[in-house]
């Protein structure tokens, strides 16, 4: 594996790239509607300005990891361009990951592809660029699965981006909708022979159950605890109909507190897990809304100036720290040739 990653300016040397957030939407930081974003300007400009207080806490990277069609990322991807023109406002480098969300959301292009021609796009998104732009992807993520389920579309881009990991050498990293079908995500990546020590299943801290962690990292993959600060859970089952038909509709709603996903990984890592852990905010505008009092108070300062002393005070050290922030994101990133 090279010692490079592929970042949207070119290739950075992994030695650079500082402490990481893994998983945030660049292009969705506005409140309002969490599939579409803003406006062009609006969006530059809200990024760099919440990236702006990242540097002076040792992070140097953060991963987009928006599917298309989601979180900011457009049907076809073509808004890429905006992530160069951020990174150099925010002093900050950043890479791009490619997939397709859940199926509810995907946009009609991936609904028609057949396997192949998924595999074609995501081998192409990491060597020749994404929606017509010559900015190439630098992992797979988060590709996702449904609430206790994988729908038979899910299934086939999965399978798709297995076979271009395979081609490209680019780690995966997951959605699993609320901690459900991980273990499924695992079998199913086993089959298709991907490398399950370049695999983080994510939104493992979204349930909190240290039995379901163990048992996925002694499967072989990492697992993300990549929802810091989202303590308020408030949403719709499926998209939003534009016209809401009168009566009931299914709703989820709870609470997933900080104090347990630290308790959780101070438990990890105290079983020696350090190494199979990565840490990010998941961060978009609605869930800063929702979530005044954290990530409303802090945006992504918050996993350094809150969740990390809530983890040294039960017994995280700083090479722990060090693993989880620095030397395992550069792992995952490395491989660009
Ligand atoms: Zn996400």
């Amino acid at each position: 594996m090279s010692n490079s990653a592929i970042s949207v300016t070119g290739t950075t040397p992994t030695d650079a790239l500082g402490r990481v957030l893994l998983h945030e939407h660049l292009l969705s930081l506005l409140p309002g509607p969490w599939t579409n974003g803003r406006g062009i300007d609006d969006s530059i400009c809200a990024a760099s300005r919440a990236l702006s207080g990242l540097r002076a806490r040792g992070f140097k990277t953060v991963v987009d990891l928006s599917p298309y069609n989601v979180v900011g990322r457009s049907a076809c991807g073509e808004n890429v361009t905006l992530l160069p023109e951020i990174a150099k406002e925010a002093g900050i480098n950043i890479i791009l990951g490619t997939a397709l969300y859940l199926e509810a959301y995907a946009p009609q292009w991936a609904l028609d592809a057949s396997p192949a021609e998924l595999t074609h796009r995501f081998v192409a998104d990491a060597t020749t660029g994404i929606g017509g732009s010559n900015i190439r992807a630098g992992i797979y993520g988060e590709q996702a699965t449904s609430l206790g389920e994988i729908t038979s579309f899910e299934e086939r881009v999965l399978r798709a981006i297995a076979v271009a990991h395979r081609e490209t050498g680019l780690a995966i990293m997951t959605h699993t909708t609320h901690g459900t079908m991980a273990r499924e995500q695992v079998e199913l990546f086993r089959t298709e022979h991907v490398d399950l020590d370049r695999v983080v299943i994510g939104h493992i801290d979204t349930q909190l159950h240290l039995q379901l962690a163990r048992e996925l990292i002694e499967a072989g993959v990492l697992i993300g605890i990549d929802t810091i600060g989202k303590q308020n859970w408030d949403f719709f089952l499926g998209p939003t109909p534009s016209v809401r038909p009168e009566g009931k509709y299914e709703k989820h709603a709870f609470f997933r507190s900080d104090i347990g996903r630290a308790d959780l990984v101070a438990a990890l890592v105290a079983d020696g897990f350090a190494s199979r852990i990565i840490l990010s905010h998941d961060l978009t505008g609605a869930e800063v809304w929702m979530n005044p009092s954290t990530l409303g108070q802090w945006g992504y300062s918050y996993l350094d100036a809150i969740f990390l002393p809530m983890l040294r005070e039960r017994g995280v050290t700083e090479s722990d720290i060090d693993q989880m922030l620095v030397r395992t994101p550069a792992r995952l990133l490395g491989g660009a040739e």
